[in-house]
């Protein structure tokens, strides 16, 4: 394999600057092709390939993602300072029950929150904040997680999307001056991007913002929805759209991100939402009528608004696995607690094998996810400039869907006393495990700061990224045949040397794992082998039709997912072993998580080849279509 193809691709990739040379957008309609154009434009591009997208071209590269950092004991110190004082602050001062109760959330909390510093943990000294790192802000959410999911949400969305972190990333000196000392301090943040019609796609959006005849303002229109911490922000990020850039003769759509203070004339504060969890999430409908936001508010530079949300977004959208780490450790004290003290059939449940298995892998994906975390965590202290985005994505769609899994867990294992409230069994004289209000805060970790459809879809637009930088162009009917031919010999040379590749064991491995991790990471390397010459095939058997096979597209990503669980899981274990952890319980934890690895990856295999994706697509047409109106006559 040309290893330079790989790691060394155009600073400015072809699809930056044009997407359409590398993908064929002629059949798509109008609105289909906005998003396409909007999300491409977004794109960031890095010199070097990461640990996950060595995956998808049959590269096992797990030293990628084993750096470490050099010890700093000072800085250590400060950290378990900050974090042992937030856990106690949160045994003592909070309670969960009574926040989801009301739906709000004391005073009091907010106030001790801010003095500990909680609401600028990786905002530097020098702007007010405790200057901590990635690593401490994920495990600040993992404790935020274990304890109340409104504290976790409103801090997170506050320093992950809100003022903090994009100003971190983007924000010019005058910028960074004026508003981190605020936010660091304790005033709220929020981010609105989401509309009436902007969910998943913000190629749809409405509010808008002028430029003034002289320049030196915008004039901002519209309604954002559901915007979290909305409701006591002094400060917002807002996505707008600013007048079109004109790209080969054809305006194209730009969205800005702009600073604005929810003081300025015009802010106002609309509907407060309700949801089934997160009940004291001050979450709201935000009008925009004429607000004058001054030129230097903008965040970057005109029409950067998207590649912000997305920059923002790689290390931001780390906090909700992490919170769901925390969250999962809670679900296996609990599981633990009951599985002993509960007696049914003469021993204590735990003993039935269908209720120790629940609780084996709710250990097994705890430890998976908290590996996937830290280590990717970790890549974001030793580089800030790391190319983290399919490693995030991954973390965030992986951790959120087996967090589910783990709480859907100890609901059967709790069973009736799980469906009962907090309160309820408090009254009866029970321990009052708040599983059910657990689950009804879990569910909308799949669905916020990327759902885990657009999660997959990304992952493999990047996954098949080297493809289409190789030969995209020449199936793509819009470019000139003299240009798809002389792709074609070149992707014809490329593969001719990449492809035989993939049947030989390639990439390095780690020195010094202990032989059973060895034996998980030899898997692993195997695996990404053939999930890349599977990947081809379909490519191959598909062509350009490959992107609209989106449950297929999943299964891949899938298995790429559990290949980084199970790397990332090695890893940690042998670094925990070295630190003077039990091996035997580390590695009996890594066998489980590598069996059950392996147990969803053979199943994603086989359904490559033999599913319903095209009879199921087809059913769901013609439900579109009415046909089957008739299952639903009856209903009251
Ligand atoms: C509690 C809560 C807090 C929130 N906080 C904020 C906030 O602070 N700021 C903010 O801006 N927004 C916020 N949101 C909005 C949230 O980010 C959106 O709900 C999310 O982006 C999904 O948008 P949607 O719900 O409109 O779903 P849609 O985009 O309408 O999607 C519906 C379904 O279709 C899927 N889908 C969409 N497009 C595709 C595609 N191309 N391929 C395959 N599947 C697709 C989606 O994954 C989803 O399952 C919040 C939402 C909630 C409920």
């Amino acid at each position: 394999m040309s290893q330079s193809l790989l790691d060394a691709p155009a600073k400015t990739t072809p699809a930056e600057k044009d997407p359409e040379s590398v993908i064929d957008m002629s059949k798509m309609n109008e609105g289909q092709r906005a998003a396409l154009e909007l999300t491409e434009a977004a794109r960031e591009s890095f010199d070097k390939t990461s640990f996950v997208a060595d995956l998808f071209m049959g590269r096992w590269t797990p030293q990628k993602i084993a750096k470490r950092l050099k010890p700093d004991p000072e800085k250590r110190r400060e950290e378990e300072a900050f974090l042992g004082k937030l856990r106690d602050f949160l045994a003592n001062e909070v309670d969960p029950d009574l926040i989801d109760r009301t739906g709000e959330v004391p005073d009091e909390v907010m106030k001790g929150l801010a003095a500990l510093g909680a609401y600028g943990i990786k905002v530097p000294k020098n702007y007010g904040g405790l200057g901590l790192s990635q690593t401490a802000y994920c495990r600040a959410s993992e404790i935020l997680g274990s304890r109340d999911g409104n504290l976790f949400a409103m801090l997170s969305v506050h320093q992950s999307v809100g003022v903090p972190q994009p100003l971190l990333l983007f924000g010019t000196e005058d910028q960074k001056k004026k508003y981190l000392p605020r936010v660091a301090g304790g005033e709220l943040s929020a981010f609105a991007l989401t509309e009436q019609a902007v969910g998943s796609d913000p190629a749809r959006m409405i509010t808008h913002a002028e430029p003034t005849e002289d320049g030196a303002n915008f004039i901002l229109n519209g309604e954002k929805l559901w915007c979290s911490n909305g409701l006591k922000a002094g400060v917002m990020v807002v996505a707008a759209k600013t007048p079109p850039k004109m790209v080969k003769g054809k305006p194209r759509n730009q969205i800005t991100a702009f600073i604005v203070d929810t003081s300025s004339p015009g802010v106002e504060i609309g509907e407060r939402c309700r949801f089934m969890g997160l009940k004291a999430l001050y979450n709201g409908v935000i009008r925009f009528k004429n607000v004058v936001v001054p030129r230097e508010n903008i965040i970057d530079a005109e029409g950067k608004g998207l590649k912000i949300a997305l920059t923002t977004l790689n290390s931001g959208r780390l906090s909700i696995p992490a919170a769901c780490v925390g969250a999962s450790k809670r679900c296996l004290q609990i599981a633990r607690e009951w599985c002993t003290d509960r007696i049914q059939w003469g021993v204590p449940i735990g003993k039935h094998a269908a209720i120790a298995e629940r609780m084996a892998r709710i250990a097994s994906r705890t430890f998976a996810m908290e590996s996937m975390v830290l280590l990717t965590a970790r890549l974001v202290d030793l580089d800030k400039k790391a190319d983290i985005r399919l490693e995030a994505a991954m973390t965030k769609m992986w951790g959120t869907e087996k967090y589910w899994a783990n709480i859907d867990d100890l609901m059967q294992i709790r069973s009736g006393r799980g469906y009962e409230t907090a309160d309820s069994l408090r009254a009866r004289g029970e321990k009052p495990y708040p599983v059910e209000r657990m689950m009804r805060d879990a569910r909308i970790n799949t669905i916020f700061e990327g759902s885990s459809e657009i999660m997959r879809l990304f992952i493999m637009r990047e996954a098949l990224d080297p493809h289409l930088k190789v030969a995209g162009a020449a199936l793509n009917s819009q470019v000139a045949w003299s240009e798809r031919i002389k792709t074609a010999v070149g992707a014809g040379a490329f593969y001719a040397k990449w492809y035989p590749g993939l049947y030989f064991p390639s990439g390095d491995g780690i020195p010094n794992l202990h032989p059973r991790l060895s034996a998980a990471m030899e898997y692993g390397s195997k695996t990404a082998r053939r999930l890349a010459r599977t990947l081809f095939h379909r490519m191959a058997v598909e062509g350009p039709a490959l992107e609209k096979r989106q449950p297929l597209l999943g299964r891949l990503a899938d298995i790429g997912a559990d290949l980084f669980a199970l790397a990332a899981s090695c890893i940690r274990a042998q670094e925990l072993i070295d630190e003077g952890q039990d091996q035997d319980a580390l590695l009996d934890l890594v066998d489980q998580v590598a069996a059950e690895a392996r147990m969803r990856i053979s199943e994603s295999f086989n359904a490559v080849g033999r599913n319903a994706d095209k009879s199921g697509y087809k059913l769901a047409q013609d439900i579109l279509e009415n046909r089957y109106a008739w299952m639903e006559e009856g209903l009251v």
